[in-house]
């Protein structure tokens, strides 16, 4: 029986919901998953391809309305990413922040003329959006940020670095939050403005089928219309974070069916002792507890969905779904991994790729802490961050 069978989750989901995934899931078994792995050993990611493949399913910004975009609802777009984890979180990081972050904040906060520049192109995965809020010393409070906006007659001069930004080298547009006179600001900065520099991260262990760079402004001169006219100090940049958040509710749980149906299989498979090893009680007790966290945290991301669909979905309940989905996909890849044995530590398995990238998804997008502290506020009504 399939893990998710226990639970019935299909039966949640409409007919469109279940067609998407299974669209999302074509890709991945062809585009994606023969290749991964290799991608994964050498640190690369066509992301170029990818995003047009992916566009071309319609996939990116999915979840937003017009300009191009599918403007299909919260569970769709959760079912996306998690299909798209379940190849590898690189993989939903690319669509993650080009959909959720790059895009969105212009959808939110752009002007006419912003949104219609990109989105349109963006949707398509013609062009790649990146999103740079953290730097070297502000990660966790990004409201300290030194990246700095001033004003130069009718124009705007951007200087600072952020740091660990994914789709950094492949972008054509970066979203860049700096701190003007009047507050965080957010700007639209194209790839290959005067001033404006790209360098890869090198030697991650973690999402290595993912580009991460930094992002270096050097009096980096734009227009007034590089603004984005709708976004005024941190609540900016961190509603953009609340939707990519929402996502992980969803992709992290895609990464750990990918776990849990791989070491189903080599259970079933693997004589030891002259017995499968499925057939052993303390097998059984691991394939169960992973089974109900699993099926606990798919529950919990579809019912974060449709509150999200009715527009009642705050972020204290995002908080709650990333910190639980990406804690328990982090403990599910671990015991995989144990079942697995030796083969558990080879790239010959998606098991141990998964593992490893779940770590950068724990600490990206706030960390475990951060979200831990964001609910420990919610019951007690004391902020405990500083
Ligand atoms: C692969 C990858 C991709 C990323 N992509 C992007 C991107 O596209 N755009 C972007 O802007 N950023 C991106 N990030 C950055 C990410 O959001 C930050 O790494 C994250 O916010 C944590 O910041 P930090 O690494 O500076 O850690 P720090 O903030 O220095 O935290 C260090 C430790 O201190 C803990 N801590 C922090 N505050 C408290 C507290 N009050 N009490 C107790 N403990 C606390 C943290 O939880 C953590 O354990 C990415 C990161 C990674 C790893």
């Amino acid at each position: 029986m399939h893990p998710s069978a226990l639970f019935a989750i299909d039966g949640l989901l409409t007919d469109e919901e279940r067609d998407i995934r299974q669209a999302v899931r074509q890709v991945c078994d062809q585009e994606i998953r023969p290749h991964v792995a290799d991608w994964f050993e050498a640190g690369t990611l066509p992301a170029r391809e990818l995003a047009r493949s992916l566009g071309s399913v319609g996939v990116l910004g999915m979840h937003l309305d017009g300009y191009g975009c599918a403007g299909l609802g919260a569970v769709a777009y959760g079912l996306a990413c998690l299909e798209l984890e379940a190849a590898d979180s690189g993989l939903r990081s690319l669509v993650s922040v080009q959909g959720s972050l790059a895009m969105y904040a212009i959808w939110k906060y752009g002007s006419q003329e912003q949104k219609q520049e990109w989105l349109p192109a963006m949707a398509a995965g013609e062009r790649i959006g990146c999103f740079g809020l953290t730097e070297p010393d502000f990660g966790s409070d990004p409201g300290g940020m030194r990246t700095t906006a001033k004003r130069a007659g009718s124009d705007w001069v951007l200087n600072g670095t952020k740091m660990w930004i994914t789709n950094g080298s492949v972008s054509d547009v970066a979203v860049v939050w700096a701190r003007a006179e009047e507050g965080i600001r957010g700007f639209l900065v194209p790839a290959g403005t005067p001033g404006f520099a790209v360098h890869d991260l090198k030697r991650k262990v973690s999402l290595r089928a993912s580009v991460t760079s930094e992002l270096v402004l050097d009096g980096v001169r734009l227009p007034e219309e590089a603004m984005l006219p709708g976004a005024r100090g941190l609540s900016g940049p961190l509603g953009c974070l609340n939707e990519a958040r929402f996502g992980i509710v969803f992709g992290a749980m895609g990464a750990a069916l990918d776990c849990l149906e791989t070491a189903l299989a080599y259970a079933a498979e693997r004589e030891i002792f002259a017995r499968p090893l499925a057939s052993y009680q303390l097998t059984q007790e691991k394939l169960a507890d992973m089974t109900l966290e699993l099926g606990k945290g798919l529950l919990l991301a579809v019912h974060l969905g449709r509150l999200k669909e009715r527009g009642e979905l705050t972020p204290e309940q995002v908080s709650v779904g990333k910190l639980n989905n990406v804690r328990e996909a982090i403990d599910i890849a671990r015991t995989c991994r144990t079942l697995l044995g030796a083969s558990g530590i080879t790239l010959e398995y998606p098991v141990i790729r998964h593992a490893v990238n779940l770590e950068s998804v724990l600490t990206y997008e706030g960390t475990s802490e951060i979200h831990t502290l964001v609910v420990g506020k919610a019951l007690t009504g004391l902020p405990a961050f500083h």
